[in-house]
C-alpha cells in the first residue's frame, strides 16, 4: 500500500466538541505536546494526516533513511527513564527504529486515544467573539479549541516540480518522502533518481545494490561527509547512559543543540599542514561534527574555501572516473546548503551500472513514456524516484487556510516570507503556537532538543494562562519586527544566507527569498524565551486575565537554563554574533 494510502475506517465526524487544545500533526512536536498537555491536566484532540505517529519517519520510508544526529542524542531528553530503558541499535538508527521509537512513546505516555488518524486539518479560523480556535477538517470533523499548535513540521511538505510529461512515463514513480509503506523492490529495474540532497544521497548506495542500472539526474553537486555508522555496544551505550543528564545538558548548551568536539581555532590561522591535519581527523570522526574543524568555516570565505577543497579532493580520491569526480565536486560554499551525511555515495558512482547526468545547465526536458529527456537525449527508465526534498518550513502551513482577526489569513501575512515573534506565535493570530517555527532555531539545531524546548515553554504558556484566567495571548507586532529584524541581520553573518538552499526557500520557484530558521544558536535563542517568559511573557499581549501576569511557574522551562558553553560560545563571538553552527 502506498504513503498515506490506508484503507480510512468509516468513522462518524466529531462536530461541536470544545477542547483546551487542538494540536495538528502527530511526530515527535505533536506527541510530546499531547503529552505535556495532559501532565498540566488540559484536554487535547490530535488530527493526524498520516495512519500512525512519527510523522517524518512515518513518511521517509526510502531505502537507506536514517538520522545524521546520533540517535543516543537524536531522541527526547525529558525522561530519565526512557532514555535508560530504550537502547539504539546503530550510531545513526535506521527509519524503521525511530518509527519505532516513535510508536514506542505513544504507547509508553498513552497518547494514542487523544489522536484521530487519516485526518487532514483544512482549516482553522479564530472566532473573536468566542476567542476560541475553529478547527475543520477533510473528514468533517468541526471542533473548538481555546489554543491551536501546529506541530506540522519543517520538512513535512514533499516538493513535487513540475515535469512535462509525468503523466506519459509508463513505469513507476516514487518521492523519497512518501514512500510506500509495503517498499520497494528495484530488482532487475532501470531507475532513475532526481535530486542529490540527503534523500538521494542515502538512498543512491542501497538502490544502486538492487537495481540493473541507476542513473542520478544531479542539477547541483553536493558536500557529503561519511557517517562512519556503525553497531552501538552495550559498553558505549551503558558509557552514556551512565551520566546521560550531563551530556543533555551539555548538549542544551551548544548552538546545535547536540554535543561534539568542536575546535574553535580559526582556519585562517592555522598553517596549511595543520589544517590538512585536523581536516583528516574530522573526516575521519565523520558526520556534521566535520564543520566543527575550526571555528570560522560558516563566517569566513577563505575559510571555507579551505574545507572545499579539502571535500572536494576527498571526492576526487574517491571517484575513479576524473570526469565523474570533477561533476560531483561542488563550487559554492561549504555547508552553505544543509551538510550529507553518507555511506558510500561517491563510491557507488564507481560502479559500472551508475551513471552521472547532469542537469545544471540543461534541466530535465521531459519525462516520456519510457524515461526522463535530457538535452535532447532519452535516458530509458523502469521507475523513478524524485528525491526532490520538501516546501521548507512553511509548505504545511500553506496547506491549512488559518484565519486570524479580522479575517487576516497567514498565507496573507506571511507572503513575502514568515513573520512570527521567536518562531512560537504570530501578531494577529492569538492562541496560536507553532512549534520550530521560523524564526527558531528548528532545523538549525538538532530538532528533537528544538521541539522539546518549544514545547516545554509553550506548556508553561498555556499552564500560566490557566493559572491567571487568560482568555489570549498574542505577539506585539512591534516585538514580531523586531524578532524578525534580529533573525535576518544574524544571518547575513554567516555564509549559509549567500546560496540558494531550501532555508532560503530558493527550492521552490515564486517563493521570496528570507532566512528562515534562527541561525544565532540554540542556547542564545533559548535565553532569550526564558527572559520573555521571566519578563510576564515580554513582547506578548495577554488578555482577559482575572489575577496578574507576574513571575510564571517555570515548571517545564526550567530545564533549559543551562550555562551557555563558553569554549564555543565566547563572548568575542558573542559580541560579533558569529555562533557556529553545524
Ligand atoms: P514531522 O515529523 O514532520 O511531523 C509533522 C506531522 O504533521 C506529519 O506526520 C504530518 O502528516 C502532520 N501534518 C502536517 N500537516 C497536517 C495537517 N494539515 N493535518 C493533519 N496532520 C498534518 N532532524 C534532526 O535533527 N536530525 C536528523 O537526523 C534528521 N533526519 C531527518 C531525515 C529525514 C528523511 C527528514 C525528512 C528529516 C529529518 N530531520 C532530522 C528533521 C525531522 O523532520 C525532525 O527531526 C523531526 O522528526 C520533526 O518532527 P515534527 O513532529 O516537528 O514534524
Ligand atoms: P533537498 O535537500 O532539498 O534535495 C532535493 C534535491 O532535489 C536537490 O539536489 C535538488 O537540486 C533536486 N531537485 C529539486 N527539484 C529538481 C528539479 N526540478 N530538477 C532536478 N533536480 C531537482 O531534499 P532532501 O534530500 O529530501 O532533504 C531535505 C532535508 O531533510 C535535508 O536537508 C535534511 O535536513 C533532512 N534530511 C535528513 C536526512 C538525514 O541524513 N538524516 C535525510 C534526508 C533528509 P538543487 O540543489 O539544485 O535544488
Amino acid at each position: 500500500m502506498s504513503a498515506g494510502a490506508h484503507k480510512q475506517h468509516e468513522r462518524r465526524p466529531e462536530v461541536g466538541a470544545a477542547y483546551d487544545a487542538v494540536i495538528v500533526g502527530a511526530g515527535f512536536a505533536g506527541m510530546y505536546m499531547l503529552h505535556r498537555l495532559r501532565g498540566l491536566g488540559l484536554t487535547a484532540r490530535v488530527y493526524e494526516a498520516g495512519h500512525g505517529v512519527g510523522g517524518t519517519w512515518y513518511w521517509n520510508r526510502y531505502p537507506g533513511a536514517r538520522c545524521d544526529v546520533e540517535s543516543m542524542q537524536y531522541s527526547f531528553s525529558f525522561s530519565e527513564e526512557l532514555d535508560q530503558q530504550w537502547d539504539w541499535s546503530e550510531k545513526y538508527a535506521p527509519q524503521p527504529e525511530i518509527l519505532a521509537y516513535a510508536n514506542h512513546i505513544a504507547d509508553r505516555f498513552d497518547l494514542r486515544q487523544h489522536i484521530t488518524f487519516d485526518t487532514r486539518v483544512i482549516a482553522a479560523s479564530f472566532d473573536e467573539t468566542a476567542k476560541c480556535w475553529r478547527i475543520e477538517t477533510d473528514r468533517g470533523d468541526e471542533i473548538a479549541a481555546k489554543f491551536c499548535i501546529m506541530a506540522i513540521g519543517c520538512l513535512s511538505a514533499p516538493n513535487h516540480p513540475h515535469f512535462k510529461g509525468r503523466e506519459d512515463f509508463r513505469g513507476s514513480t516514487y518521492h523519497t518522502g512518501e514512500w510506500p509503506h509495503e517498499g520497494v523492490d528495484f530488482t532487475g529495474l532501470r531507475v532513475g533518481v532526481i535530486g542529490t540532497g540527503s534523500s538521494a544521497i542515502q538512498s543512491i548506495p542501497v538502490i544502486a545494490q538492487q537495481a540493473l542500472g541507476l542513473t542520478v539526474f544531479q542539477r547541483t553537486a553536493t558536500y557529503s561527509v561519511p557517517a562512519w555508522n556503525e553497531k552501538l555496544t552495550p559498553e558505549y551505550r551503558n558509557a552514556v547512559k551512565a551520566d546521560y543528564p550531563a551530556l543533555r545538558a551539555k548538549a542544551r548548551g551548544r548552538p546545535t543543540g547536540f554535543y561534539f568536539p568542536f575546535n574553535m581555532k580559526p582556519a585562517l590561522e592555522a598553517s596549511a599542514e595543520e589544517r590538512e591535519r585536523q581536516y583528516e581527523a574530522a573526516w575521519q570522526r565523520g558526520g556534521l561534527p566535520f564543520l566543527g574543524a575550526f571555528g570560522d568555516l560558516l563566517f569566513e570565505k577563505a575559510a571555507n574555501d579551505t574545507i572545499a577543497e579539502f571535500a572536494r579532493n576527498k571526492i576526487r580520491g574517491i571517484v575513479r572516473d576524473p570526469a565523474t569526480a570533477e561533476l560531483l565536486c561542488p563550487d559554492n560554499v561549504f555547508g552553505c546548503k544543509r551538510l550529507c551525511v553518507d555511506t558510500g555515495y561517491f563510491e557507488t558512482y564507481n560502479l559500472p551500472h551508475v551513471r552521472l547526468v547532469d542537469v545544471s545547465k540543461t534541466p530535465i526536458e521531459r519525462f516520456t513514456a519510457d524515461g526522463i529527456e535530457v538535452d535532447g537525449s532519452e535516458y530509458p527508465l523502469d521507475a523513478i524516484v524524485c528525491a526532490t526534498g520538501f516546501a521548507a518550513m512553511t509548505g504545511s502551513f500553506d496547506r491549512i487556510r488559518i484565519t486570524g482577526r479580522n479575517g487576516l489569513t497567514l498565507a496573507e501575512k506571511w507572503r513575502a516570507g514568515p513573520r512570527a515573534y521567536l518562531g512560537v506565535g504570530s501578531a494577529g493570530f492569538p492562541n496560536l503556537f507553532t512549534i520550530t517555527g521560523p524564526g527558531s532555531p528548528s532545523v538549525l539545531a538538532s530538532m528533537i532538543q528544538a521541539i522539546e524546548q518549544h514545547v516545554d515553554w509553550m506548556a508553561d504558556c498555556m499552564a500560566h494562562m490557566r493559572d491567571i484566567g487568560a482568555a489570549t495571548i498574542e505577539p506585539i507586532q512591534t516585538y514580531e519586527d523586531e524578532w524578525i529584524e534580529h533573525v535576518n541581520e544574524v544571518s547575513k553573518i554567516s555564509l549559509r544566507s549567500t546560496c540558494s538552499s531550501w532555508y532560503v526557500g530558493a527550492n521552490i520557484a515564486g517563493r521570496p527569498r528570507v532566512f528562515m530558521p534562527y541561525i544565532g544558536g540554540f542556547p542564545i535563542y533559548v535565553q532569550k524565551c526564558n527572559e520573555v517568559m521571566s519578563n510576564g511573557f515580554e513582547g506578548f499581549v495577554i488578555e482577559g486575565a482575572n489575577a496578574g501576569n507576574e513571575a510564571p511557574l517555570v515548571r517545564l522551562t526550567e530545564r533549559w537554563r543551562v550555562p551557555l558553553d563558553m569554549d564555543v560560545i565566547s563572548p568575542a563571538a558573542l559580541a560579533a554574533r558569529r555562533v557556529p553552527v553545524v
